[in-house]
């Protein structure tokens, strides 16, 4: 599925519905001008790849939160790629989200990735909700559903951190996509098994919806590790064999984490995966090695 001029009305749920390979590319809204100028930099050099569609996501915190609209906006103006906003219940009361629906609808923004958002915290503290607000994803999907958007979820390869079994995890997609969602985004795989579960799982509840599995190669031991040690995992033993011998020499490091990050996207797109969604973190450069190295048509 590649894209073309003038595609921010097009609807990702269609898209994906008609079946065809999706390929997405995350971004983050930077909290400062060099930020900025290095996001910019990255989505123009990803532009020529010709996602299917890209995504900004919603600041845990409140300072970026304006910026998620304004980036987005200005990649459906500016680019030839077809944006998603992401939007968190967190801290909102329902006034607040119609009003940034009403700003989404303006900004001509037509795809929108809906999810809870982790607790002020952070992940694994306790979830607080707001007076007046929405308590989970589900319900702001249901919020959502009138408005002309495409709306989409996240997903979970080995179940929500705070999800007491995977089966509970599955009745809580079930009730996404009974709510109106049209596909899920999953957060970063580490092993193509986990993707094959999720979906066996999702299939057996009756979430049936593409889910696009989350992709992002280790570039760096200790941060990659505090991410995934965030989502309430650990690194799978076989990764670290052949990531940790390679601890003192960056380069070589670098180079195993795109190797193993292609092997996992050969692996998942084998086992019949709608796509691939690549959390980028505002740079370009690997997302755009592990492209070449796939081969994927441009
Ligand atoms: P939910 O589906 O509401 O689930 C949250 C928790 O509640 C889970 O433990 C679930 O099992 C439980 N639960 C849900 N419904 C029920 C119910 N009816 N009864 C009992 N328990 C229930 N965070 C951001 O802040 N900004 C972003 O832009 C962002 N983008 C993301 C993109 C992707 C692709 C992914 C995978 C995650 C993203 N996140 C983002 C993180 C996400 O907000 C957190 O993982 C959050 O903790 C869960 O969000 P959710 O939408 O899955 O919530």
């Amino acid at each position: 599925m590649s894209q073309g001029p003038g595609r921010s009305g097009v609807r990702i749920g269609d898209l994906l519905a008609q079946g065809g390979r999706s390929f997405s590319f995350e971004f983050f809204p930077p909290k400062d001008e060099a930020g900025e100028e290095v996001l910019w930099r990255s989505i123009s050099e990803l532009e020529p790849l010709r996602p299917t569609f890209v995504s900004v996501t919603y600041g845990a915190g409140g300072t970026t939160r304006d910026r998620t609209i304004a980036i987005t906006e200005r990649i459906a103006r500016e680019t030839s790629m077809l944006p998603m906003a992401h939007l968190t219940c967190v801290g909102h009361t329902r006034e607040e989200l119609s009003a940034i629906v009403g700003d989404l609808g303006r900004a001509g923004i037509r795809n929108v990735l809906a999810l809870r958002g982790d607790p002020p915290g952070g992940p694994g503290t306790p979830w607080e909700s707001t007076p007046g607000g929405l308590e989970y994803a589900s319900d702001l999907v249901s919020f959502l559903q009138g408005h002309g958007l495409s709306v989409g979820v996240a997903a979970f390869p080995e179940g929500h951190r705070d999800a007491p079994s995977l089966d509970h995890d599955a009745r809580v997609l079930k009730a996404k996509y009974d709510a109106g969602a049209e596909f899920a985004i999953t957060e970063m795989v580490l092993r193509a098994d986990d993707y094959a579960g999720l979906v066996r799982r999702a299939a057996e509840v009756g979430a049936d919806l593409p889910i696009v599995p989350g992709i992002m190669p280790i570039l760096n031991l200790a941060s990659m590790r505090a991410m995934v040690r965030l989502s309430g995992r650990e690194m799978p033993q076989e990764t670290l064999d052949r990531i940790l011998p390679l601890e003192d020499d960056p380069a070589a490091l670098r180079a195993e984490g795109i190797a193993i990050a292609t092997e996992l996207c050969e692996a998942l797109l084998a086992a019949g995966a709608p796509g691939l969604h690549f959390y980028t973190l505002n740079r370009s450069r690997a997302t755009r090695e592990i492209f070449a190295a796939l081969q994927l048509p441009v």
